[in-house]
């Protein structure tokens, strides 16, 4: 599956806000975003008129630009989240947080999705205990995701577990990072989307 590898910070910079693409740097000083908090180009400084199809247009490549998702992928989990019984906008976000990337890296294995995805895709990854390299596989209630064991004693992998040593996960997942092990409690709700997002604006995007 295709990627964005162009510049990220450039990303934050676009949406106007900081999108924590890059792990450790976006705490730091070094945050692009920080420095500034402009729109990149020529005119990124000048006053920005947004019509309400920009706004639902912004709204829709933030969230696939946090999730680290091509076009096609993300109106592909539109489509499906339609067709699930409840709110649209919801069960579009909660297909978005049970993506395995997304639950390696809520549960501290990593330290942004584009880490925890490349994890994944290079096979350090396992689901209920069998290695699984598809970043967009659909954890379900009461997976077990670790760290292969060869995996968890690399320099790398102990890094990250230091560096999240005081990481707490959310309520619907629980991580134990000496064990690099991980367990899904219950499905995401909506209330825990821990970045501001109107997924009204996003279906509305999509509904045109
Ligand atoms: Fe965004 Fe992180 Fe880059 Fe800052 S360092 S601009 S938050 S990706």
């Amino acid at each position: 599956m295709a990627r964005y590898t162009g510049p990220v910070c450039k990303l934050c910079r676009r949406e106007g806000e900081k999108l924590y693409l890059k792990g450790a740097r976006c705490y730091s000083k070094k945050c692009s975003f920080d420095r500034r908090p402009y729109v990149p180009g020529e005119h990124g400084q000048g006053r920005q008129k947004v019509s309400e199809y920009g706004s639902q247009m912004r709204e829709k490549q933030k969230v696939r630009r946090i999730y680290g998702i091509m076009e096609k992928q993300f109106r592909n989990y539109f489509e499906t989240a339609e067709n699930i019984q409840g709110v649209t906008g919801v069960n579009f976000l909660q297909l978005l947080e049970r993506r395995l990337d997304n639950v390696v890296y809520r549960m501290g294995f990593a330290r942004s999705r584009s880490e925890a995805r490349q994890f994944v895709r290079h096979g350090h990854i396992k689901v209920n205990g069998r290695k699984v390299d598809i970043p967009s596989y659909q954890i379900d209630v009461d997976d077990v995701v670790s760290v292969k064991d060869s995996s968890r004693k690399a320099n790398r992998f102990k890094e990250i577990f230091e560096y999240n040593s005081d990481f707490s996960t959310q309520e619907w997942l629980n991580s134990d990072l000496e064990k690099a092990e991980g367990t899904i409690v219950a499905l995401p709700e909506r209330e825990d989307i821990d970045y501001p997002v109107e997924e009204h604006l996003i279906v509305e995007y999509y509904s045109r």
